[in-house]
């Protein structure tokens, strides 16, 4: 205990966490050590986690096999710069990216985070409109409710409103905004979102070098489920504009919405695509921007030949050799069964919220269950309580929601479910 308090106070007097303030913080928790899908607290508490640490720990903490690709590729160079060199483990991974995802995407830069990933997306889509002597295509769209990242190019394309964008007014470029798909997903037809889409591509396509959206699912940005009819629609848009299409992969990736990728669940193919987060098993750091065969040629024999973006920590092959392992881990398990088993028991375990007062909305869809509550909950009293149960479970605003590592059992899933419902039930009635 006494380790406890005296590491959360060192915590407190210099660390700056996720969006906090350095004064006046929300406690945090220190952890000791974390296994399969346990977090252990330093003071012996051993919580159910309901996160996969935002997406990313989709084989549970402290996997064996994972440990042994990262121990063994140590032993061999744990870095090495990535211009002009080349090694195994990005060769690899290279491949099974190109491998996985839709067909025409052929070329990959690999990226040290999420927001990189979406920057190099950008310059990517700018740099390919100005190769083919359109340089006046340079502003972006997206859809409300977005979350692309927090640096500035990614802040842009994030919801102007929970994106922070009146703070840095004057200094994000001036994106354009569609309305948030409302055609809910399972839902056939999203012809009014259509066209919301429709009338802004045709009064600003000449300015267009990209629409960038994440694909059915809408993160942090309000967790949001959306009509594959939408994401059909929005492809045939670009195509008949002239607008590059980026789909924003990194929270739905690795099978997270029961397909591999969300893009296939309306079939389509982005000429752009990001992936993070989930890419090594939340091991380490590491994201990767895919292109077309068509858009990294075009780049790449236009002015000035080359593609203008070179991270320090390219390629790293300690993050490659994770990522390698994490990726056959997941293909050789029967992993749409088991989202197939985690959404049922999402569905069933968070049914009962719906009856709840102060509850608006209560949706699954693949391994993700969201619980919308009508006001913003109180986030030092919810993020107690939850511990107290037992479970870690962060919620952001309206939303309480379990995204937990695909390896949670059955009885750990219902677990976290009645905690979320009790916690849920405390706070609605104490708001
Ligand atoms: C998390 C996230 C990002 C940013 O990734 P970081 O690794 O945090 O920089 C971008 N897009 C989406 C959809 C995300 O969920």
């Amino acid at each position: 205990m006494a380790d406890t308090v005296d590491l959360a106070a060192r915590d407190a007097a210099h660390a700056w966490h996720p969006y906090t303030a350095t004064i006046d913080q929300d406690p945090v928790y220190p952890v000791r050590r974390a296994q399969g899908c346990l977090i252990e607290l330093l003071d012996g508490r051993v919580l159910i986690d309901g996160m996969a640490s935002w997406w990313c720990v989709i084989h549970g903490y402290n996997h064996p096999i994972l440990n042994q690709a990262v121990e063994e590729q140590l032993g061999r160079m744990a870095h090495v710069m990535f211009g002009g060199l080349t090694h195994v483990p990005a060769v690899e991974l290279i491949e099974r990216l190109v491998a996985l995802t839709p067909e025409p995407l052929q070329h990959v830069f690999l990226c040290d985070s999420g927001s990189v990933s979406v920057e190099v997306a950008i310059k990517m889509a700018i740099q390919y409109w100005h190769a083919r002597g359109r340089p006046g295509k340079q502003r972006l769209a997206t859809i409300r409710q977005g979350y692309h990242g927090d640096t500035l190019g990614a802040m842009s394309v994030c919801d102007p409103v929970t994106g922070m964008h009146t703070l840095f007014r004057g200094i994000l470029p001036q994106q354009l905004f569609a309305p948030a798909p409302a055609c809910r997903f399972g839902e056939a037809d999203a012809e009014q979102d259509g066209a919301a889409l429709a009338a802004l591509f045709e009064a600003h396509h000449e300015e267009l070098a990209a629409l960038i959206l994440e694909p059915i699912v809408q993160g942090a940005g309000g967790m949001r489920f959306y009509s594959a009819d939408y994401l059909r629609r929005a492809r045939a848009l670009c195509d008949r504009y002239g607008v590059l299409l980026i789909a924003d992969e990194i929270a739905t990736g690795f099978g997270r919405t029961g397909r591999l990728f969300a893009c296939e669940h309306a079939e389509i193919a982005p000429d752009i695509m990001t992936v993070g987060k989930a890419l090594t098993g939340g091991y380490l750091t590491l994201a990767a921007t895919l292109a077309t065969g068509e858009v990294a040629r075009t780049i790449s024999s236009g002015e000035p030949g080359v593609f203008m973006h070179g991270p320090t920590f390219m390629g790293n092959p300690l993050a490659c050799a994770a990522a390698n392992a994490s990726i056959d881990l997941l293909l050789g398990q029967d992993w749409p069964g088991e989202i197939r088993r985690i959404e049922r028991a999402l569905a069933v375990g968070l049914a009962p919220c719906r009856d709840l007062p102060g509850v608006a909305d209560v949706r699954v869809l693949g391994a993700i269950g969201v619980v919308e509550l009508e006001r913003p909950v109180v986030m030092r009293r919810v993020q107690r309580r939850f511990v107290e149960r037992g479970v870690w479970v962060r919620p952001f605003g309206r939303l309480v929601y379990l995204m937990p590592p695909y390896v949670v059992s059955d009885a750990q899933l219902a677990t976290l479910c009645e905690a979320l419902f009790a916690v849920v039930r405390e706070e609605t009635a104490a708001s």
